[in-house]
């Protein structure tokens, strides 16, 4: 393992559930009050641990996450 900085320990991810934006934010950082894409305030923001590896997929209207670990 290399060092890591407390920023990189942990990582949110942020979906929109209106037009399917999602973004990986850093723990501490700014994130978003809103959808930077369509305006929707109602966003949604999962916890992602660093050791956990997930995949996501977006179909149609549903966003699926699927968090694997080792
Ligand atoms: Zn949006």
């Amino acid at each position: 393992m290399s060092a890591t900085t407390s920023g990189e320990e942990y990582r949110d991810l942020v979906i929109c559930n209106s037009c399917q934006w999602a973004a990986s934010l850093l723990k501490g950082s700014t994130g978003y009050s809103a959808c930077p894409i369509c305006g929707n305030a109602a966003l949604d923001t999962i916890p992602v641990n660093d050791y956990e590896a997930y995949t996501m997929n977006v179909k149609n209207k549903n966003v699926e996450i699927e968090f694997t670990k080792d």
